[in-house]
């Protein structure tokens, strides 16, 4: 099975069908939570998420807070300020879709979570010390995570014990080799200084992965941001890729 894995779209629509159109034919997709933040289309994200082949989705922190369950002091000002006008623009049905979702699902050999699955929610994975403490935190031999906006890869050697982290090349397959954890970074804000939308193919049969980038009309974004009047600085990052 083929499947897209995608992560923190955060309601940017140019990105989100940016990726479908590059992946091509997918069987499957799981979405890693963070559909919505600091983005201008909601809205339109969701449903278009929701239209997907056999998806799987999992809740995120700024999805959580768009529907009310974590407070808004937990984030900067620029993310609430965002977060609150999102919780005024979601239709109720997009509200439901969002409430419905889980923080942890496993399926076959994947631990699915939007954080790490120590802390679905809240933790970043960027570091061999937390990864290595996260391997714990999952029985199955991989895990996939999204939160930090950053496309990674750590590998648990079940010999040494050690964990490292791995290199990879764009869109090309690596063989994964139990166990991992993978990040295929962002699709609608990247912060590895490429503007262009992250995403990864996996097949579930020959236990590959591939990171991909897909571009998109970053300036329509950005003056979709501004003309909502939502915070500049999140129409700027856009295009640097922070
Ligand atoms: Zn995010």
């Amino acid at each position: 099975m083929r499947v897209l894995v995608f992560s923190d779209v955060h309601a940017n629509v140019e990105a989100l069908r940016a990726i479908i159109k590059e992946a091509d034919h997918f069987d499957a997709a799981w979405c890693l939570g963070d559909l919505v933040g600091y983005g201008p289309d909601p809205n339109q994200c969701i449903e278009i998420v929701r239209e997907l082949p056999d998806l799987l989705c999992l809740i995120g922190n700024h999805d959580q807070a768009a529907i009310g369950a974590i407070p808004l002091s937990r984030f900067n000002r620029d993310a609430s300020s965002v977060i609150s006008w999102t919780r005024q623009q979601l239709s109720q049905d997009n509200f439901d879709f969002l409430r419905n979702l889980a923080s942890r699902i496993t399926v076959e050999q994947f631990t699915l979570t939007h954080g790490s699955p120590n802390q679905p929610i809240w933790e970043y994975i960027l570091d061999l010390h937390t990864a290595e403490r996260n391997f714990d935190a999952f029985e199955t031999a991989y895990c996939l995570v999204g939160h930090s906006h950053l496309p990674l890869m750590f590998h648990l050697n079940k010999q040494s014990a050690m964990v490292s982290q791995s290199t990879f090349e764009w869109r090309k397959a690596t063989q994964l080799e139990p166990r991992m954890i993978l990040n295929p970074g962002s699709t609608g804000q990247p912060r590895d200084g490429d503007p262009r939308a992250s995403f990864a193919i996996l097949d579930t049969v020959k236990h590959t992965w591939e990171m991909r980038r897909a571009e998109y009309d970053v300036a329509k974004v950005q003056a979709r941001i501004l003309e909502n009047g939502l915070p500049e600085r999140q129409a700027l990052r856009l295009l640097a890729g922070w």
